[in-house]
């Protein structure tokens, strides 16, 4: 079974890449998941998402 990385994305520091299967976050995107070793597909675009915190800051952004 594959998986993917859900990318998050910060604005003051780098993205962090979660594990679709395990919630494992990397701080890259690698080939398989080092915690449960699932390989991983392209991370889908709409796999994006953003905390609520960062959302207000895109927000308050001009
Ligand atoms: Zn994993």
């Amino acid at each position: 079974m594959s998986a993917y990385w859900k990318e998050k994305t910060h604005f003051f520091s780098d993205s962090e890449y979660i594990c679709s299967k395990c919630g494992y976050v990397a701080d890259r995107a690698y080939k398989q998941c080092p915690a449960c070793g699932a390989e991983m597909s392209k991370s889908k675009p709409d796999g994006n998402w953003v905390d609520e915190e960062e959302m207000l800051n895109i927000l308050l952004e001009d």
